[in-house]
């Protein structure tokens, strides 16, 4: 059966914190606050995989007040929905992503992202989609006070044995 699940993060921008998409630290005068490495685009990815297996959110997996996750790479989050995947014999079709920042310019930094995801889930380069717009310099986003981040995933699972009424 394919399920899909949908995702969606945002940050802050600071000064004094690096920045960091996609595993990706990327050279600019404020990076993401958070808890962990505030990685936004990793975030949103790994929601969405929860999400397709019905599960609850990255937050409720890896809370941001147990010290262990403090300044963790994200990485360690998508590895773990990875693991619910396979845990429930499922297969991790495809994920497809938005960034939305007005600065700094993602293009640049794109195909790496992508090997970073890929590297995590487990799955080939071909089967992860990231794209970048900016937020037209409307709102938070386009006065760059934050970046966000929106993902889906599409994972194919087992038929359920019996199908609740
Ligand atoms: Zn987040």
């Amino acid at each position: 059966m394919n399920h899909v699940g949908i995702g969606y993060d945002v940050h802050q921008l600071v000064a004094g914190r690096k920045l960091i998409l996609g595993g990706v630290e990327i050279a600019h005068p404020k990076g993401l606050d958070g808890h962990s490495d505030a990685d936004v685009l990793m975030h949103a990815i790994c929601d969405a995989v929860l999400g397709a297996l019905g599960e609850a959110d990255i937050g409720h997996f890896f809370p941001n007040t147990d010290p262990r996750w403090k300044n963790q790479p994200s990485k360690t989050f998508l590895e773990e929905a990875a693991r619910q995947v396979k845990f429930r014999s499922g297969r991790i079709i495809n994920i497809d992503a938005t960034l939305i920042a007005q600065q700094p310019k993602i293009a640049p930094h794109l195909k790496l992202m992508k090997e970073h995801i890929a590297a995590a889930l487990g799955l080939s380069i071909a089967r992860v989609g990231v794209k970048a717009t900016t937020n037209e310099l409307l709102g938070f986003i386009g006065r760059e006070e934050g970046i966000a981040a929106m993902a889906v995933a599409s994972v194919d699972l087992p038929e359920p044995s019996e199908t609740p009424i």
